[in-house]
């Protein structure tokens, strides 16, 4: 089971409608639409799935790190394995995007998926994927993020 994501040890199934993160009984607000989390629910920057400036930092650490981490390693694989480069560079992205989502918080929202792409392209380009790969990995990551599967 999945776990609460405010409440760290707390398994729940449930999650807010806005922001698409885990929420416990504790956390549930009941709207119109659903289930939300306080966050959400509440009416002051009420933004759906307002992201705070700390997770902004987690998020860019996140996938930068692993962009530039996996971009490396992935860039080493494809001097050996030469057939679908860019089945690589796709799953690259995504492997990315997740990545910098969960730095997040779990956030699926335009701007974490901008995040995501940044540190996807900076690892496309440590990696050495040509243009190519570049905007494959930058769209892997970004539809990683906005997308419940990928
Ligand atoms: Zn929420
Ligand atoms: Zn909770």
């Amino acid at each position: 089971m999945p776990q609460c994501a405010f409440h760290p040890g707390v398994e729940t199934n449930v999650r807010c409608v806005s922001c698409d993160r885990h929420i416990c009984p504790k956390d549930m607000v009941a709207t119109a639409v659903g289930y939300k989390c306080r966050e959400c629910a509440a009416p002051a920057g009420g933004r759906p799935g307002g992201v705070k400036p700390r997770q902004y930092a987690l998020a860019a650490v996140s996938g930068l790190g692993a962009g530039v981490v996996g971009g490396l390693a992935v860039g080493q694989v494809m001097q050996v394995v030469r057939f679908f480069p860019w089945l690589f560079m796709l799953l690259f992205g995504a492997a990315i995007g997740e990545a910098t989502r969960r730095g997040s918080g779990g956030h699926r929202v335009p701007a974490i998926a901008a995040v995501a792409a940044v540190g996807a392209t900076a690892g496309a380009v440590a990696g050495g994927f040509g243009l190519f790969g570049l905007v494959l990995a930058a769209a892997g990551a970004a539809f990683a993020v906005l997308q419940n599967r990928f």
